[in-house]
């Protein structure tokens, strides 16, 4: 097994560190929980010179709510989302997505950070960040910057996150009314999954945010979806509307016609579990 492995293995003991040790090296890979990017490794995928491993920095550490934001330390793993109060009752899209990792040692051992850098398709997390309106703060040589959810996902496990940078935090705005659902296959992954979050405005909803993963190498928006919802009133009528496919029927047009990579099969589960995530954002608050 040994001769797989990378020539090197340090652990950062703080952020600066472990900034000036990925800075130092393209090769150089950093590694939390090391549940997606281990196997890699281990199988060539991934020949890093060297691993950083960042487990032993407390300040990557803990969950936070101030000024109508939830902030999540990159370490924070998904288990710690999932049974966190603070996560439940602000955004609830987020506890729902964590809770539907797979298997329990992932929920214990892996990590926001190392899930959304990752960037699976067939993973929870990323779907709800999108819909949520999260963004990633990240520090290098240069400093800090944020990375909003719209501008993360690039391509097929690609993210904005730069080769010289480290995730600090996940920061999720408010979002009481919001959701998550998905179905999975035998293997436990996502075939899909799809968040939505309402900013609801009265009894009106102001803002809607859809997204869905599994239809193609990154979630994406269901800008449709959202369209249809933003103006309604949150009422019987509305609740009968997400429950029809009514809703959905349209996007479902609109991502055949862009070309989405999808068989029908798999668009009907997405107008289904759809509906579902923008019903339980609705009955949210
Ligand atoms: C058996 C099994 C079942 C699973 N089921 C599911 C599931 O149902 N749903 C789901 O969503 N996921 C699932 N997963 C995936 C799991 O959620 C991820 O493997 C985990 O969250 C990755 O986190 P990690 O800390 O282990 O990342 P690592 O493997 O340590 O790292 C992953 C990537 O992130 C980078 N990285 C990590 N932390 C940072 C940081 N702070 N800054 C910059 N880059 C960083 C690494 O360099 C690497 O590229 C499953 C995994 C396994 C092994």
């Amino acid at each position: 097994m040994s001769e797989q492995l990378p020539a090197a293995y340090v652990h950062a003991d703080t952020v600066d560190k472990a900034v000036e040790l990925v800075s130092a090296d393209a090769e150089t890979r950093v590694v939390a929980g090391g549940y997606s990017l281990l196997p890699q490794v281990k199988d060539g995928i991934e020949t890093p010179d060297r691993l950083v491993d960042v487990s032993r920095i407390d300040e990557l550490r803990g969950i936070s709510h101030e000024a109508g934001e939830t902030c999540i330390g990159a370490l924070t793993t998904h288990h710690q989302i999932a049974t966190f109060d603070l996560v439940h009752e602000h955004v609830p899209a987020l506890a729902e997505a964590a809770d539907s990792v797979g298997d329990y040692q992932a929920r214990q051992q892996g990590t926001i950070a190392g899930n959304l850098v990752f960037a699976d398709p067939k993973y929870d997390p990323p779907a709800a960040f999108l819909a949520l309106d999260g963004r990633v703060v990240a520090r290098s040589p240069d400093g800090e910057r944020t990375i909003g959810a719209d501008e993360w996902f690039c391509g097929p496990g690609e993210t904005a996150l730069g080769p010289d940078e480290i995730v600090t935090d996940v920061v999720v705005p408010d979002a009481k009314r919001s959701g998550y659902v998905r179905t999975s296959e035998y293997s436990g992954y996502a075939i899909v999954g799809t968040a939505a979050a309402l900013d609801v405005d009265g009894d009106a909803v102001a803002s809607a945010r859809v997204a869905v993963n599994g239809v193609k190498p990154f979630p994406i928006r269901l800008p449709n979806v959202e369209d249809e919802l933003v103006g309604k009133h949150i009422d019987d009528e509305l609740r009968s509307r997400a429950a029809s496919a009514e809703l959905s029927d349209i996007n479902l047009e609109t991502l055949l016609m862009n070309g989405v990579v999808a068989d029908h099969q798999r668009l009907q589960l997405v107008r289904t579990y759809c509906r579902q995530a923008i019903e339980r954002a609705i009955e949210g608050d």
